[in-house]
């Protein structure tokens, strides 16, 4: 996705969603005067998307200084030393995506990328309390068994990752859904991935996503987290 393309899809996100007023004064409007396609050097190439809620929004799941310091601090970080990367590398007009599937990734960019792309499909998908469609169910209960057996899937996949890492649940090139886990910032999208597909829910499992609230508890985390996941924006990213 590029640039504009980019913003216009966060701003899509962010359409009639009420942002806390911490959150809405955090974060300025893009700055249209620069959305003519050139990039200048220093000019970012990704942005920090909003959050779709406010720091306080999962307190039972997700402490708010926990959301905070992930929001500004990691997701942030990531975002900038991703921009460096790409000007170092001379990587214009590709989406995140397309980037995510380029062949022999660079350190920085694979990590950084990863670490954008990851979070932001961390923050969008998540919702004080979810629903699933009967469609998706019927989705769900076609390619796991049932939803049971999905959630089972996914807490398993973030609790036996070694160290620190992301679980997923992903769509392969037959609309078959399957979940599986990665190392560090590496994604499904990458080529270094065990199984490649398209994801439509990553679960962060790095310490400093629970380490504030649940400590060395990540089971506790994963099974809360599966109680706030937007099922409809998840099913929406099925292709
Ligand atoms: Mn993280």
């Amino acid at each position: 996705m590029n640039k504009r393309a980019f913003l216009k899809k966060s701003l899509l996100v962010s359409a009639g969603i009420t942002l806390a007023p911490s959150m809405a004064m955090a974060e300025s409007m893009p700055d249209k005067s620069k959305s003519s396609g050139s990039i200048f050097f220093g000019d970012p190439i990704f942005e920090l998307p909003k959050l779709p809620y406010g720091y306080n929004a999962f307190p039972e799941t997700i402490d708010p200084l926990t959301m905070e310091i992930h929001y500004t601090k990691h997701h942030k970080a990531y975002t900038d030393n991703l921009n460096k990367a790409l000007q170092e590398g001379n990587i214009k007009g590709k989406s995140i995506e397309d980037i995510m599937r380029m062949d022999n990734l660079s350190p920085a960019i694979r990590n950084n990328g990863g670490g954008y792309y990851n979070h932001n499909l961390y923050w969008d998908i998540l919702t004080p309390g979810g629903t699933m469609s009967d469609h998706f169910k019927n989705k769900i209960t076609a390619d796991f068994g049932s939803t049971e057996a999905l959630m089972k899937e996914l807490s398993d996949a973030g609790a036996k990752r070694f160290g620190s890492g992301w679980a997923w649940l992903c769509q392969d090139k037959d609309g078959k859904l399957f979940v599986s886990s990665t190392p560090n910032q590496d994604n499904p999208l990458m080529k270094v991935a065990e199984r490649a597909g398209n994801p439509i829910l990553g679960i962060d499992v790095w310490e400093h996503a629970y380490y504030l609230k649940y400590q060395n508890r990540r089971a506790d985390y994963l099974q809360n987290i599966l109680k706030i996941i937007n099922w409809e924006k998840v099913a929406a990213k099925m292709v």
